[in-house]
């Protein structure tokens, strides 16, 4: 069933990779999954670890095990990538979702409302959680949202607490979890508001403070200080706080 008209552009996507890895944020971190790497992205935060994927390229890479990568040229149609994703995940056992990630997967919402019926795996978005029209038009498909919630004092771009407000009332009907970046440099009255948004929102859910690390996984914020991070988070009414770092750095997986 063709779920788009072929001749609309803007149901194509452009695509910067398609590999197996580990997970390496959130709650669901350690699991094998693969990832769906979308090209594109307009916030620009200074923590950005996938400078390669915020413009749209003209290849996308496909990464299986043992194999060397091959290329395919964007943008691709939801038909074409659907098959790719199927055949990666033929040769790549057992995982537990496909990652939908980016750059900013959500800036491609034509793309998704038509690729994501069409997947084998159950998909895991993971998305900086400003785009909430776009979510709405896809999360009928999405399993688990994984929704970044940027601090303007350590991402280096301009607040965003309304859009995150309206973006997390719409992610709560699904399973979801809360990732805050956070380094040396957080603003106590910003990190006061991302954690009572939350909390009015949906104080049940897994809230993660994720430490900014170097690429060897070094923290860039001292342990008294996410101590007492967390502690202000619980006691703005949040209930499931926790402090993760990027395992993936220390795996040496991409
Ligand atoms: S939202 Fe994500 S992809 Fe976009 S600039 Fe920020 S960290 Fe990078």
């Amino acid at each position: 069933m063709t779920l788009h008209d072929p001749k609309d552009p803007a149901a194509a996507g452009w695509l910067d990779e398609i590999f197996p890895s580990f997970q390496g944020e959130g709650i669901h971190a350690g699991r094998r999954q693969l990832f769906l790497r979308l090209a594109g992205c307009g916030l620009g935060c200074r923590f950005c670890d996938t400078p390669r994927a915020l413009r749209r390229g003209a290849a996308c890479s496909v990464r299986a095990p043992g194999a060397a990568a091959e290329s395919l040229l964007n943008p691709l149609l939801p038909e074409r990538a659907a098959r790719v994703i199927a055949d990666l995940a033929s040769r790549s056992g057992p995982c537990h979702a496909l990652a939908v990630t980016g750059g900013e997967p959500l800036e491609q919402e034509a793309f998704l409302a038509a690729l994501l019926p069409l997947l084998c795996l159950p998909v895991l978005l993971e998305t900086a959680g400003t785009l909430p029209e776009a979510l709405a038009r896809v999360i009928g498909q999405v399993r688990v949202v994984s929704m970044d919630l940027k601090l303007p004092s350590v991402a280096g771009i301009a607040p965003c607490f309304e859009l995150h407000r309206r973006f997390l009332e719409i992610a709560r009907t699904r399973e979801v979890y809360v990732k805050v970046v956070v380094n040396a440099q957080v603003d106590a009255a910003e990190w006061r508001a991302a954690a009572r948004l939350v909390a009015e929102v949906a104080p049940a859910i897994p809230f993660i403070v994720q430490p900014e690390t170097d690429r060897r996984g070094r923290c860039r914020v001292d342990f008294e200080r996410l101590f007492a991070l967390a502690a202000e988070a619980s006691a703005a009414g949040l209930a499931d706080v926790r402090v993760l770092p990027q395992v993936h750095k220390m795996l040496g997986a991409p």
